[in-house]
């Protein structure tokens, strides 16, 4: 088979690999964006939903967020009231209608090819393959387990409230979390591998009923899109003939990485902590600390708003 011959191989069309395509294509790179999946599956895909301030304005800056700002309900308001605060919002936009957006702005061929690149943007996910390409010379693997297991489910319920809703309980937590006008995502905890057929819709409404609490921080699909918009920029300096900013991709990139996942455990463990009273108080009364610590001085609420929001990751 004759092979296609082109500047960059993106591989995975989910939020980052979608990104980086569009990007190069409006930079006159050429490029070609390879998905495992069909269209329809990744378009129906559902995921995240909260996109930060800044992610949608480089989204909307780049030409990528028209329909995204004209269409996406905002949210100002959680339990800490971030909104007052930052000045910033959340923007409610469900994973799929990014990447239905995305995909409306760049249209792939189809059929069999071989492909010889200069590059390859391995944007295939958490479980993708193209990690395994990275050379173990320059790769280190950092590797954490919350120990938990967070089913999520949507709900053909319009939501019951506006921002997000979350509470702590000695059973465990659980979310509720608008995403459309007639769609609700809720959450729960349960064991870390506990089956799906463990959680019988009953269960499932008997525990929401008991607890609600958002599990994480929201922060992949906003880390997609910052690296998306930092490696696209990237691949145009080198092809305008400066190479710095593709050497120093990594780490303009790992700061932020480490400042979301620091929040996001940080967060998880007031989360959880409840839960695993129980077993070791220890972790309980330090999330305790942290929570008042929280709720009782200003200057720690401006700091928590400020990394939830995302203020300071903007480009
Ligand atoms: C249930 C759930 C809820 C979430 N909630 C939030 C949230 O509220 N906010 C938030 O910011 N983030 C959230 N996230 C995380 C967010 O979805 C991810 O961080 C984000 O999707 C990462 O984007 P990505 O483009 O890097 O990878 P992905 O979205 O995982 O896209 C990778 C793509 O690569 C494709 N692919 C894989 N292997 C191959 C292959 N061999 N060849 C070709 N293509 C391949 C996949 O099919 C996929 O389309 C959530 C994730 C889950 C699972």
């Amino acid at each position: 088979m004759a092979a296609r011959r082109t500047a960059v191989a993106v591989v995975g069309a989910g939020p980052a690999g979608l990104a980086v395509a569009n990007l190069l294509r409006r930079a006159g790179i050429a490029g070609v964006l390879l998905e495992r999946e069909s269209r329809a599956f990744v378009e129906q895909r559902p995921r995240g939903g909260f996109i930060e301030e800044w992610a949608v304005r480089g989204l909307e800056r780049r030409g990528l967020g028209e329909r995204l700002v004209a269409k996406a309900p905002r949210h100002a308001e959680f339990e800490f009231r971030y909104g007052d605060v930052t000045g910033q919002r959340h923007f409610v936009y469900p994973h799929q209608l990014l990447v239905t957006d995305l995909l409306a702005q760049y249209t792939g061929a189809g059929g069999e090819h071989r492909i010889e690149c200069d590059f390859v943007a391995g944007c295939d996910g958490a479980r993708g393959f193209t990690q395994g390409y990275l050379p173990a010379e320059s790769t280190v693997k950092a590797h954490h387990d919350y120990g938990i297991g967070w089913p999520a489910l949507l709900a053909e319920a319009p939501p019951s409230a506006d921002g997000v809703l979350s509470g702590i309980h000695p059973r465990g937590f659980g979310a509720h979390m608008a995403r459309t006008p007639g769609v609700t995502r809720f959450s729960l905890r349960t064991a870390a591998g506990e089956p799906e057929a463990d959680w019988p819709d009953e269960r499932v409404r008997r525990e929401l009923q008991a607890h609600l609490v958002a599990p994480i921080a929201a922060k992949g699909m906003n880390l997609a899109l910052y690296d998306a918009f930092l490696l696209a920029e990237a691949f145009q300096a080198h092809y305008a003939g400066d190479s710095a900013p593709l050497a120093g991709y990594s780490a303009a990139c790992l700061p932020l990485v480490w400042q979301h996942q620091e929040f996001s455990l940080w967060l998880s463990d007031i989360f959880h902590h409840t839960a695993a009273a129980a077993e070791n108080p220890f972790p309980a009364r330090i999330a305790e600390a942290r929570m008042r610590r929280l709720l009782g001085s200003p200057a720690a609420a401006a700091v928590f708003a400020e990394l939830y929001i995302g203020k300071n990751a903007g480009l």
